[in-house]
């Protein structure tokens, strides 16, 4: 049985003020017994988040960390530095960080390996274009941008990381994929998953991510490859990501 796991990326929202407030109604409202949950807010307020989650179930991500382990890296982080501060997830591949900061592949793999060395699960982010989708290019993507990571850390290091299918089209769009259409890509990234490794197939959580909000996470979540969500913008209210969460409980 894979436990469901719900994602929030705030990506570049949030203040100190904002953030103890969302802290404050979301930890009331939320039933975090059922799946775990996962907030990645941005990299100045790790610790600020830490310290207010540290006695609860809710875990800490980071959007982002540096392909190289230490050095020489203006404005960069470490893998390092993130277990440091208590993350216990990371967010890597995300098309944002592909299509805005040119992120390779290579550097993807790189970030993965960084992580895993360091005990933080990498939650990596695979989507293709609304271009490629109508070219009927969306498996073939998906795909390889997978097995790009898995051809250059080896299957074993892939064990007990996330997957988040995110179509870039549906991101901030508000149009989300049907549960069909996600569901279709999720089990073809495990019938994939299968060619390399059996256990890890069963075992790898699979998340959707695109513009879910509380009105469409129950029927995305009640797919059988589905086992969860990677949530941006609705997770920026407390009360809306709450809500995403509690359908799972
Ligand atoms: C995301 O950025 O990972 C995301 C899924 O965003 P949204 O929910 O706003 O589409």
């Amino acid at each position: 049985m894979r436990r469901p796991i719900i994602i929030a990326n705030w990506k570049m929202n949030g203040s100190r003020e904002k953030n103890t407030s969302f802290l404050e109604h979301f930890l009331t409202a939320v039933n975090a017994e059922t799946c775990d949950i996962v907030i990645c807010p941005p990299l100045p307020y790790l610790s600020q988040i830490q310290q207010s989650i540290e006695i609860t179930a809710i875990n800490l991500g980071s959007q982002n960390v540096c392909q190289y382990p230490e050095g020489a890296y203006t404005g960069e982080t470490s893998a390092t530095m993130l277990a440091d501060l208590g993350c216990q997830y990371c967010l890597i591949g995300h098309s944002e960080r592909r299509l805005i900061f040119n992120e390779s592949d290579k550097s993807i793999a790189d970030k993965f390996l960084l992580l895993k060395k360091n005990n933080i699960t990498p939650v990596l982010c695979v989507g293709e274009t609304l271009q490629q989708r109508e070219n009927n290019e969306t498996e073939q993507v998906v795909l390889s941008q997978i097995d790009s990571v898995i051809h250059s850390v080896g299957i074993n290091n892939f064990i007990d990381s996330v997957i988040a299918y995110e179509p870039v089209w549906s991101i901030g769009t508000g149009l989300t994929a049907t549960p069909e259409q996600a569901q279709s890509v999720h089990l073809a990234i495990r019938n994939h998953l299968k060619t390399h490794n059996s256990q890890t197939a069963s075992g790898t959580r699979i998340v959707y991510g695109g513009s879910v909000k509380p009105e469409n996470a129950a029927d995305l979540f009640s797919q059988p490859d589905i086992d969860g969500g990677l949530i941006g913008g609705a997770s920026l209210k407390a009360e809306s990501f709450a809500e995403i969460c509690n359908v799972l409980s």
